[in-house]
């Protein structure tokens, strides 16, 4: 088999766990924080259309820009240059918190459900076309939809205290995933792009719970480990992830205590480094067949 490119996007991955821990599989050869400064939102199915296809994709960032105006107390503070809808601008003085929530399922339609195969429906040109033999179990924006009806029970679970559904959740997801991978893996493709949201999903929960996390972490790592024993010198692994998470103040009563942090992870067993999540697109067809 000749020179493989073997992708695995790790949703959330935190660079700065990685680094505390030193996890030195997730780690590889060179690895590094990625920067987010050109996003308005640091929203999963942005950051990822980004690596796919080499350039921040407006459409995805205007669906979430929307709502994030509408659920904000104070609208002006989201980065952005574009007006503000006036009865999002209305709502968000006038109604009390419940009443605005109710009102912005009606109005707007949920950005995730409308952006998760955008790149698919309107052909936009990905990694994956200059490939011959591609493969991907599906990506934000890419066909994979990280919402789900037992993900959003499982969030109203945890946030009224009970985190086994959504522990349980992902973990089931990320085991469905791993599968695939190992399938993929060892099959004829000339690239592999895999993808899991489970650990994103968990951490918005368990990033205050260190040692849960490190676990789900060292599980990660041994995972790597065997990939990179596994595959060919010749074979390319790269690590990404979209954003971290990080612990936030003042969320305890409503039970989400982490965020997006500001930054993504990456990591290569070549030694090259990118600095922005757009890059990732010339590093990769940087070494498609000639
Ligand atoms: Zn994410």
């Amino acid at each position: 088999m000749s020179e493989r490119i073997i992708v695995l996007g790790i949703d959330g991955l935190e660079y700065n766990l990685v680094e505390e821990w030193d996890l030195k599989h997730l780690k590889q050869k060179a690895y590094t924080k990625t920067n987010l400064d050109d996003f308005g939102v640091i929203i999963t199915p942005l950051i990822w259309a980004a690596m796919l296809t080499g350039q921040k994709i407006q459409e995805i960032e205007d669906a979430f820009l929307k709502r994030a105006r509408f659920f904000s107390e104070n609208p002006g503070s989201v980065k952005s240059q574009q007006k503000q809808y006036w009865y999002a601008k209305m709502a968000s003085k006038i109604l009390p918190e419940k009443l605005k929530n109710k009102l912005i399922k009606k109005v707007l339609p949920n950005p995730f459900k409308e952006t998760y195969d955008v790149l698919i429906r309107k052909k936009y040109r990905t990694i994956f076309d200059y490939f011959e033999k591609p493969w991907t179990n599906g990506i934000p924006a890419y066909g994979r939809n990280v919402t789900s009806d037992e993900l959003k029970k499982a969030k109203e679970a945890a946030i009224a205290g009970n985190l086994t559904p959504l522990k349980n959740y992902a973990m089931q997801v990320f085991k469905e995933d791993k599968e695939k991978l190992f399938n993929a893996l060892d099959m004829d493709h000339d690239i592999i792009f895999w993808y899991t949201p489970f650990l994103d999903e968990l951490e918005h929960f368990f990033i205050t719970k260190k040692l849960r996390l490190l676990n789900v972490y060292m599980e990660l790592n041994t995972m790597v480990k065997k990939i990179s024993n596994s595959v060919d010198e010749d074979d390319v692994i790269y690590i990404i992830s979209d954003h971290g998470m990080e612990v936030v103040k003042n969320r305890k009563n409503i039970g989400i205590m982490g965020d997006h942090s500001d930054h993504g992870f990456f990591s290569s067993n070549t030694g090259e480094i990118i600095t922005r999540p757009q890059d990732f697109f010339d590093l990769v067809i940087k070494h498609r067949k000639q």
